[in-house]
């Protein structure tokens, strides 16, 4: 084990809370399956009895071994059998059976009773299992996330280079000197290099420097290098130094900025939010305890019939399920999820003891995406999770994205719009409306060509993307409009902002074979109070734009100043 890997003492201590629990209920739900016995005596033919039998074992064998008390977990196994046994027999035959199996069932009542007895004397009889612990990956501090480092021996390209990653938010420095670089990087380490690979006659080539630098550092580190060569060799040794991306030059810093973004994590990343369905507490917070550690948003549901109320409200990425509840089954519950459109594509995974495959299969024929058996190790339970979760969230913004600048498209900035207002509403907050429209835009494409045309809207959604809140929605409206929502946030706020964005906006250069042209753009800031409807709110901001274009283009107005 790595002593270096942070344990979390709290989620021991909730765990061992939690098999606690268990194991004081265990003597309440051998009362339940000495009744359930009593009536499949008094009644063989009944099905109720025969079901909650077969269920009362079959959670106890889950719940046990999740929480590491395997004894427990193999008896009540036993019990399962034996409840199997009697499952596949006609009603008639089962009075027979059950007088024979009569003993079987006593021994295994009184295993259960003496384990769960020990099991509660002795706290420490079997020792809770270990709680996971995860590398998240070595994710670079906060204040280095934007740090790069470029080398390159041509001061100038590097210094122009870094200007334009400046405009994107990333604080670049320059080192035309490998040897700098390398103490650069040796006392602080950046979120990413940027290297040169021809360097003047006698000195090493970038690839080899940094191959030297990884082995010094023993830190795997981003780098993209970038050269004049476009050769397979370069390419080549590129990669066996560790690039993960090569640039020929000339680059263009709109493409360095998509790659560098990509490679540094931009953005947090929203947690993924797992809706956990189990009748059994204990089991369902023992679960979501695991996903929380890692950063997931959980919701516990216990009682099946309140699904739909809370997958409307919660809006999870994934739901695992339970596979046997009293009030209906996993299998039953996804049906009835599936028939609702909005939730037709909703990961649903099934975790349950289940070890029969041709019921899992059956489970997996209801649409499920997969099938988990418990008791899972923590960090299988988290991947199969988190992958599931993250190919929804994919999935899901490909249907609400536009295609060309990854923005939320019209139609879910106006669903959006709808509802943010009516929370700045209920909450009594501030929210500002922003519509711009880049200038002159139809002349860009006449001059340099749709493709340039393109490159200016790409680079606008990514200056808008990163320089904005997570809070704030960024879209695009259509052609050359962008909107942004900015929750809480007063008019003269929301015109300082976007006018900070405007001046940078102004300072990108873009390159067309051989040119390079700048572009500009103008906004109408509206906001609530003041426009108390969204096509109000809409109506304002496009009239500041009227007038910001009127007035000349290249600034920002806002509404009711006019
Ligand atoms: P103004 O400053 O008054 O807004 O002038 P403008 O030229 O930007 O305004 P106009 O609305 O006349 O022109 C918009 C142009 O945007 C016309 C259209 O060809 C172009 N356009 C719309 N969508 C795209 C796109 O996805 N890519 C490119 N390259 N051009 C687009
Ligand atoms: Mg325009
Ligand atoms: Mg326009």
């Amino acid at each position: 084990m790595d002593p270096q890997k942070k344990r979390s003492p709290s989620l021991r201590d909730k765990i061992r809370r939690l098999r606690a629990t268990f194991v004081g209920k265990m003597p309440h739900v051998q009362e339940e399956i000495a009744t359930y016995l009593r009536r499949l005596k008094d009644d063989p033919t009944n099905e109720h009895a025969l079901a909650d039998l077969y269920r009362s074992f079959h959670s106890i064998k889950g719940t046990a071994a999740s929480f590491g008390l395997q004894a427990i977990s193999s008896a009540a196994g036993e019990g399962e059998v034996l409840v199997r046994q009697l499952q596949i027999l006609s009603q008639a035959q089962r009075g027979e059976e059950l007088q024979r199996l009569g003993e079987d069932f006593s021994d295994v009542q009184r295993k259960l009773a003496g384990l769960a007895a020990d099991a509660s004397a002795d706290e420490s009889l079997e020792p809770v299992p270990e709680s996971p612990s995860f590398d998240m990956g070595v994710v670079a501090s906060k204040n280095n996330r934007r740090k790069i480092y470029i080398c390159d021996d041509d001061a100038l390209q590097a210094e122009q280079l870094g200007e334009q990653l400046a405009c994107f938010g990333y604080s670049p420095s320059i080192f035309t000197e490998p040897e700098e670089l390398r103490a650069a990087a040796l006392s602080s380490q950046p979120a990413a290099i940027i290297m040169d690979i021809v360097f003047p006659a006698g000195a090493s080539t970038g690839t080899e420097l940094i191959s030297e630098l990884q082995r010094e550092i023993r830190v795997k580190m981003p780098v993209i290098f970038m050269s004049s060569r476009n050769d397979f060799d370069a390419r080549l040794n590129a990669v066996r130094a560790g690039g993960e991306a090569y640039f020929a030059k000339p680059i263009r810093a709109i493409d360095m900025v998509e790659t560098l973004d990509a490679m540094t994590n931009n953005r947090e990343p929203e947690p993924y939010r797992i809706l956990v369905v189990d009748d059994d507490p204990e089991v369902a917070s023992y679960h979501s305890f695991i996903l929380e550690q890692v950063g997931m948003t959980t919701r516990l549901l216990h009682e099946p019939e309140r699904v739909l109320e809370i997958l409307g409200e919660f809006k999870p990425d994934l739901v695992l399920m339970d596979m046997y509840m009293p009030a209906c089954s996993g299998r039953e519950l996804s049906q009835i999820i599936r028939q609702i459109p909005e939730f037709i594509s909703l990961p649903i995974v099934f975790l349950s003891s289940e070890t029969n495959k041709s019921k899992q299969v059956s489970a997996l024929r209801v649409g499920a995406e997969g099938f988990l058996t418990k008791p899972i190790q923590p960090e299988d339970l988290i991947s199969a999770v988190a992958i599931r979760a993250e190919r929804m969230r994919t999935l899901r913004s490909l249907m609400v994205r536009d295609g060309l600048t990854g923005l939320f498209n019209h139609s879910f900035m106006s669903q959006y719009l709808e509802t943010a207002l009516a929370s700045a509403q209920r909450d009594q907050a501030q929210l500002s409306f922003v519509m711009i429209d880049v200038d002159l835009f139809k002349s860009v494409n006449d001059t340099y060509g749709h493709p340039a045309g393109d490159q200016v809207l790409v680079a606008l959604a990514r200056l808008l993307q990163q320089r904005l809140r997570s809070s704030d929605m960024v879209g695009r409206y259509g052609g050359e409009e962008f909107a942004i929502i900015l929750p809480d946030t007063p008019i003269e706020t929301a015109r300082e902002i976007v006018d900070d964005l405007r001046e940078q906006f102004a300072a990108i250069r873009f390159q067309a074979g051989e040119h390079d042209f700048s572009s500009t753009f103008s906004a109408g800031v509206a906001s609530y109070p003041g426009c108390e409807r969204s096509e109000l709110l809409r109506e304002c901001a496009d009239q500041a734009l009227y007038r910001a274009k009127q007035s000349g283009r290249n600034r920002v107005c806002q509404a009711g100043e006019g």
